[in-house]
Order: C-alpha cells, then sequence, then structure tokens
C-alpha cells in the first residue's frame, strides 16, 4: 500500500509519500518562517493554500508517480484555520483521484514517526516540539502522559525568548547557534515531580536581558537549565515506570546539546537512548502518511472532520508497531 500523507496543523504543509514497505518515497514540505513575530494563525492557513499543491506535485514527481492507495492528513490537534485548510486540500485531491481518505491525529503519527524510524520498542517517549512538552509511555492500547509542561511548551518557550532578542520564528534553531558563543548566568530550575514549568525561566531571562546580559549567555543558560529539566523529567519517568529505553521526538529533538545531555544519562543508567533522524524530527508529512497506513489497516474508524483540541490519550491504538511489516 502506498499513502500519500498531508500535514497542515500548524506553520508547515507537508506532503509525505510512504509506502507499507517502510519506505519514505518522498518528503516535501514548505515552513511559513518570520523575519520579527511569531505565527498568525490565519496567515498559516494562507501559507497552506497558496503552496500546497505545489507542494504535493513535488510530492509525486519526487516518488515518480507511485499508484497511490490512500491519503491521510492532520485532522488534530492544531490551529483551527490550518488544520481546516489541510482538509480541504485533502479533500480536493481525494476527490479528484478517486482515493479514500483518512485523518489521523498529529501527535500519535510523531510518536509513531519514533517506531518508523528507530528500533524502540517500549520506551519513554519525550514528545518536544512547537505546542507541546509531554512524557508519555504505550500501555493496554493507549499513549499515557506521565509528564508534562505546566505551562509554556519548549518550543514556544524558546520562540518566545527569541522574540524578546529580535530573532523570527522559529527560534530554536537560532538559540541553539547563539548557545555556542555563550557562558552560564543562574535561571530558575523548575521541576516539580513528573511536570515542569518554562514560563518563568523566560521571564527572568528577559529581565536579566533588559538588564544587559548578553543574548548568547542568556540563549546558553536557556538551554542548560530547559533542558536539564527534560533529561531530568525523562529520567525519572524511566525509573518510575520501569523502562529501559528512551526515544526523543518533536521539532525540538533537532537541538544537539538536548540530544547531547539525554545520551549521557541514558548511558549512565544503562538504558537506549533513540531519537528521530533530524530531518524528520519537525512537523512532515511522511509520518502522517505512515500514521494513515496503521490505522487504515489496523481498522481504526474513519474520521475525515477536523478536531483542534483532541489529545492524543484520547486515542485507541488499534495498531502494532512491530507485527506491521
Ligand atoms: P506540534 O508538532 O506539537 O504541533 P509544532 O508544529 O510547533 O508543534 P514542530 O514542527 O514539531 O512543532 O517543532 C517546531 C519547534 O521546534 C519550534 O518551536 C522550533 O523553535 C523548535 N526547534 C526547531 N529546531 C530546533 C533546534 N535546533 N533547537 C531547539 N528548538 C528547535
Amino acid at each position: 500500500m502506498i499513502c500519500l500523507g498531508i500535514e497542515s496543523t500548524s506553520h508547515t504543509f507537508g506532503c509525505g509519500i510512504v509506502s507499507s514497505k517502510k519506505k519514505i518515497l518522498s518528503d516535501t514540505r514548505d515552513m511559513l518562517k518570520t523575519e520579527k513575530g511569531g505565527i498568525i494563525p490565519i496567515d498559516a492557513a494562507k501559507h497552506h493554500r497558496k503552496v500546497g499543491k505545489r507542494i504535493i506535485e513535488e510530492a509525486i514527481l519526487k516518488a515518480k508517480y507511485p499508484k497511490i492507495d490512500l491519503i491521510s492528513f492532520s485532522r488534530s490537534p492544531g490551529l483551527p484555520p490550518s488544520l481546516h485548510e489541510g482538509r480541504k486540500i485533502a479533500l480536493e485531491f481525494g476527490k479528484e483521484m478517486n482515493l479514500p481518505i483518512i485523518g489521523v491525529n498529529h501527535v500519535a503519527s510523531h510518536l509513531s514517526s519514533a517506531h518508523f524510524h528507530t528500533k524502540v520498542k517500549d520506551p519513554i517517549y519525550l514528545f518536544v516540539s512547537g505546542a507541546n512538552t509531554q512524557i508519555l509511555i504505550l500501555e493496554n492500547k493507549r499513549f499515557h502522559q506521565v509528564g508534562e509542561s505546566l505551562d509554556l511548551a519548549i518550543g514556544n518557550a524558546l520562540d518566545k525568548f527569541a522574540r524578546e532578542i529580535g530573532l523570527g520564528f522559529p527560534g530554536g534553531p537560532k538559540i541553539e547557534e547563539l548557545a555556542k558563543k555563550g557562558s552560564y548566568s543562574e535561571l530558575p530550575y523548575i521541576v516539580k515531580g513528573m511536570d515542569l514549568s518554562f514560563s518563568g525561566i523566560i521571564t527572568k531571562a528577559a529581565d536579566l536581558l533588559m538588564k544587559g546580559n548578553k543574548k548568547e549567555d542568556l540563549c546558553f543558560s536557556l538551554q542548560e537549565t530547559c533542558f536539564s529539566m527534560l533529561t531530568e523529567v525523562s529520567e525519572r519517568a524511566m525509573a518510575n515506570c520501569g523502562k529501559k529505553e528512551l526515544v526523543l521526538i518533536g521539532g525540538v529533538a533537532a537541538n544537539r546539546r538536548l540530544r547531547e545531555m539525554l545520551t549521557i544519562m541514558c548511558n549512565e543508567r544503562k538504558a537506549k537512548f533513540y531519537s528521530v533522524p533530524l530531518e524528520y524530527s519537525g512537523d512532515h508529512g511522511a509520518m502522517i502518511a505512515y500514521q494513515g497506513i496503521l490505522e487504515y489497516n489496523s481498522g481504526s474508524k474513519i474520521k475525515t472532520d477536523v478536531s483542534p483540541y483532541e489529545r492524543v490519550e484520547e486515542i485507541e491504538v488499534t495498531w502494532k508497531y512491530l507485527e506491521h511489516f
């Protein structure tokens, strides 16, 4: 089976073509970026309408015009205008090609991408993106959250600080660059059991900026502090849940310092650390296509509406990662 997946939950319009032989035939995307300020939802939807057709055509061309059997799109959760635009494009394309369509959960797709790209079996999932900071496990056919950010997600926190220092969106990669030239200044460290809080740290960093601290030092300190917190809760989750594997997913997984800290922690406790390849850590279409194949073949209820607030814990995991291929 070959599935064409459309991602459109937020800033990125992506199209991936994946075969059930676990092969990515193509993955094309266009991300809305800004020089200053964040993403305005209606602008993201306009962006998707503008680039959608071209990105799909490029994916089909790169995959050498395969025989597509199924179309999937991200129906939840996300910015409502972006989700609606993506759905509209998927339905238009499905009608034109006379193909079945399935809507999937974007977070479940990120988590499934860990199983697509790595040999992980029964991990703690550390999902760190613009909109999410979640520590999860998969048990009894459900993803269960065992920890989360109580306020801002880590990606949003980094993007917010990037805006404070006049960098555009996405801020995470720019902070990573500046951090290479910085040294440590103390910032609050806020872990409450299995949960974390980032907003006070951003307020303090912004305050130190006003007081004349160097941008580079604040970027370095922000990474050291926030990533240590993520490492601490991941380790606690592994100990509490008796897991010997950790897998890192989501846009912030592209950060080399975060990967380094988690690798050291896992090595020290003789556990295995996995992360998705850099180019597949953020939002993209191939993960939506893979999720479409998983759900379509396992008899999940086919949904084609949009559900901006659906949580991944609500999804019944009808599919099996290990036996599917
Ligand atoms: P979600 O996937 O939960 O809907 P999203 O669509 O915003 O959220 P992604 O595309 O997965 O998320 O990730 C985007 C986020 O990743 C942005 O906040 C961006 O700043 C961050 N990011 C990307 N690269 C890096 C990096 N090298 N270091 C830190 N953060 C990064």
